[in-house]
């Protein structure tokens, strides 16, 4: 894969297109090798035959799906380098629908709908497309999930470095928690976390 991750980005999927493709690819590679090879254009046949397989190798090997603990990537292209992410928390629903054949080989297409600027993501030809909608709900699951700031008690993400509301440094919570204690100790006469002298 080419997209570099963040420091704390895990990957949860990552996808190829089913071997489907491969025979879409002899298929093609016969046919048109089979059109030079009746124009008598033997070399010509040989050189298309085996372009298209070579082109269908890559094409496969380079379109790849992540899921990451952060977004999907969509990567793709063969002469050029594509790639496009779709924010997890910007991801609002996803599908999958598989036709006879694709029920036979498990595979199927899956739909992404998001609020991303780019839109919804189509990945065609993938192998078990529940699996996929899957990762992307347990992603998507484990992201929204909050933990409470220390400071002002607000939801905040796990990990975050800056709390959004109170603009606290996480990093330097406990510090802080310390400093308040302190605090307290200093100002009032009794010590709540020492016990009672009676
Ligand atoms: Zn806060």
């Amino acid at each position: 894969m080419k997209t570099r991750l963040n420091d704390n980005e895990e990957i949860i999927y990552f996808g190829r297109k089913h071997w489907i493709v491969y025979t879409h690819a002899i298929l093609l590679a016969f046919v048109t090798g089979g059109v030079f090879y009746l124009l008598s254009m033997g070399l010509l046949s040989m050189l298309a035959f085996v372009a298209i397989i070579t082109y269908f190798y890559f094409e496969r090997k380079n379109d790849i799906w992540i899921i990451t603990s952060q977004r999907l990537i969509d990567e793709w292209g063969v002469f050029s380098v594509n790639s496009k992410e779709t924010p997890l928390d910007k991801i609002n629903n996803s599908s999958y629908r598989k036709t006879i054949l694709g029920m036979i080989l498990n595979y199927g297409t899956v739909e992404i709908q998001s609020a991303a600027e780019k839109g919804s993501t189509l990945a065609k030809f993938v192998p078990s497309p529940e699996k996929f909608c899957h990762a992307i709900l347990l992603a998507k699951e484990a992201f929204d999930k909050k933990v409470e700031c220390p400071i002002c008690k607000e939801l905040i993400r796990p990990g975050a470095i800056k709390c959004r509301y109170c603009g606290s440094s996480q990093e330097q919570k406990q510090e802080e928690i310390e400093n308040q204690v302190n605090t307290i100790e200093d100002t009032q006469p009794v010590n709540i976390f020492k016990r009672k002298e009676i």
